[in-house]
């Protein structure tokens, strides 16, 4: 499977890693849209929140559980936002389910 995400799993491309365990993995994304730009995502092919299950929600709901002790260790004091776009209309240009981590500025609402 041709997968962007799936090949930073796998350490076939590099990337700045800030958190790891079983089954997820968060990293600096390559264009930050923020002063804090991290991207979270579950080490399954998960292609977009279409996708989300009974089966398979565990996984989402452990990075909603890690996101808040990344946004602290990445000093995100002041609030945080988290976003996934999922499908054309939203912009999703990786189809590998992940989240937004962005903060470190303030944001409008609501978004464009
Ligand atoms: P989305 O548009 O919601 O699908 O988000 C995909 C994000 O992945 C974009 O913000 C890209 O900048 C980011 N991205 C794409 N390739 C990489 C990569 N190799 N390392 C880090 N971030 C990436
Ligand atoms: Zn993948």
């Amino acid at each position: 499977m041709d997968c962007v995400f799936c090949a930073i799993i796998n350490g076939e491309i590099p990337s700045s890693k800030v958190y790891e365990d079983d089954t997820i993995v968060a990293f600096k994304d390559l264009s930050p849209q923020a002063p804090v730009h991290i991207l979270v995502i579950p080490k399954q092919h998960i292609k977009w929140g279409y996708d989300v299950t009974p089966e398979n929600s565990a996984v989402v709901a452990h990075i909603f559980e890690t996101i808040p002790k990344i946004a602290k260790e990445q000093g995100l004091d002041n609030g945080y936002r988290v976003v996934n776009n999922c499908g054309e209309s939203a912009g999703q240009s990786v189809l590998h389910l992940h989240f937004h981590l962005l903060g470190g500025r303030d944001f409008t609402w609501p978004p464009g």
